[in-house]
This record gives structure tokens, sequence and C-alpha cells, in this order.
């Protein structure tokens, strides 16, 4: 395969939704702010990766795996320490977009889960695809088997498929079949978290299970027809009660 001289994304391990939920918010929006100021100059490519010099106050030599944006150098304070640095996340962001402007919601990179604020049932396809979208960043949440050094990388894809979960359902609509979905969803979770192996010391997929809680609350609110959705919780244990906030809504739905 011939490659090109720019780059156009072909052949990259790596797109803009796995960059942005992979990072922490401040090291990906200060990236995006290098990218977007135009501070990567001088890009190459090779068959290995990418190269460029970001003018972030000093000029910082970079280069970046063209299979896994984290395999990489800089010569700035973090990258001399082998610590990922937004340098080379900047460049990573060249070899994706080839200098394209970042779209709005590409940029965007809500924490937690944000209630879009409409109600209605969502349409069948529109479902399907929102299904599909969970399940893969579903893939991320996966058992620990050790080894102890891949600890870290083993709690990234942890907090990457959280924040992937968090961004698809920010777009949910309140009602029964949303409503429905997310509770089939979070026994799906709580399953992986009794029973399938996910070591989940860092919290991370609790926290991410009580923030959609918190979007079925708004839902009950918002609609309160989704209550009827819940009943599958009531008399239920799980893993850490997670779900009394939503059969306390039953409770008094009921004695109205
Ligand atoms: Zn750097």
């Amino acid at each position: 395969m011939k490659l090109k001289m720019r780059s156009n994304g072909e052949g990259i391990g790596y797109d803009i939704d796995k960059l942005k939920f992979s990072l922490d918010e401040s090291t990906w929006q200060r990236a995006v702010a290098l990218y977007e100021a135009g501070k990567v100059k001088g890009f190459a490519e090779d068959p290995f990766g990418f190269s460029a010099v970001v003018d972030g106050g000093h000029r910082y030599r970079v280069s970046v795996s063209r299979r896994q944006f984290d395999r990489c150098s800089c010569d700035c304070y973090l990258g001399e320490h082998d610590e990922l640095c937004k340098h080379a996340v900047a460049v990573a962001i060249f070899a994706v977009l080839g200098g394209r402007k970042l779209g709005t919601e590409e940029r965007e990179r809500h924490a937690g889960i944000r209630f879009c604020g409409k109600t209605g049932d969502i349409g069948t396809d529109e479902l399907a695809e929102m299904k599909r979208s969970v399940s893969s960043a579903l893939r991320l949440i996966r058992p620990y088997e050790g080894p102890s050094r891949i600890w870290f990388s083993y709690q990234n894809a942890l907090d990457e498929g959280c924040a992937r979960i968090d961004a698809i359902l920010s777009e949910l609509p309140a009602g029964r079949r949303s409503a429905k979905y997310l509770i089939s969803l979070l026994l799906r979770m709580d399953k992986k978290l009794c029973e399938g192996g996910v070591d989940d010391s860092n919290g991370t997929v609790g926290n991410c299970m009580e923030r959609i809680v918190g979007l079925l609350e708004s839902f009950a609110e918002a609609d309160p027809e989704c209550i009827r959705e819940f009943a599958p919780l009531a008399g239920r244990s799980t893993c850490f009660d997670w779900e009394e906030p939503l059969v306390a809504i039953i409770d008094s739905h009921a004695e109205e």
C-alpha cells in the first residue's frame, strides 16, 4: 500500500473519540487548544508514526506511534518523565484530522451525564444504534486478570468505557423506551461488577451507574410514565444498593 503524503486518518490505530474519551479533560482541552492554534508544525509521517514540532512556549520535538497514541516521545518535562503530554496528543489529533478544524461535537467532552431535556419515545433505529455504541463501550469494562503492571491501562480502559457511555446517554430523551433500556443497562453493569470479575477499586463503573440512576431520576420528573419501567428493581438486591433512589420513587409514586 502506498503511503499518502498528508495524513487522512487511514491506518491509524485511534480516532478522535479514542483520544477524547481516554484522556482526562484538561489534557484533552489543552491539546485541542494547541492543535487549533496551529501550534503543530512540520508534521511528517512514516510507516511507524508521526513527528512534528509543537510550539508551546518552547519548540518541542514530538513523535507518536501510528498504532497507539500513548506510545510517544516529547522533549518537554512530562515527556522526559515518560508521561503522556498535551504536545503528543496535539500531534495525534493532527495525524487523525490532517489540519481540519474539530467540530463542536468532536471537541466537547462533558464530564458526566447530562439530561438533554427532551421527552418522548426514542425511535427504533436510533435506539438500536445507541445500544450498539453502548455495547462497544461496555467491552472496555472487562474482567481484571492482572498482571499488576497492566493495572493503570486497565483502569484507563474503564475510564474510557464510562466516558463513552456518559456521552452516548446524554442524548437520550425521557420516555418509557429509554427508561426501560437504562434499567436493563444498569442490571447488565451490576452483573459485570458482582459476577463479571471487573475490578472497580477506583469506583469508576459504580460512579457511572450512579449517574445513570440520576438520569433516570430526571426522567421520572420529566415524564412520570417512565417510573413504570423501574418495576424490575423492586425487591432486587444489587452489588452496592444503587437501585435505592429508584425504588424510593416507585414507592412514593404508588402512595399517590
Ligand atoms: Zn510534551
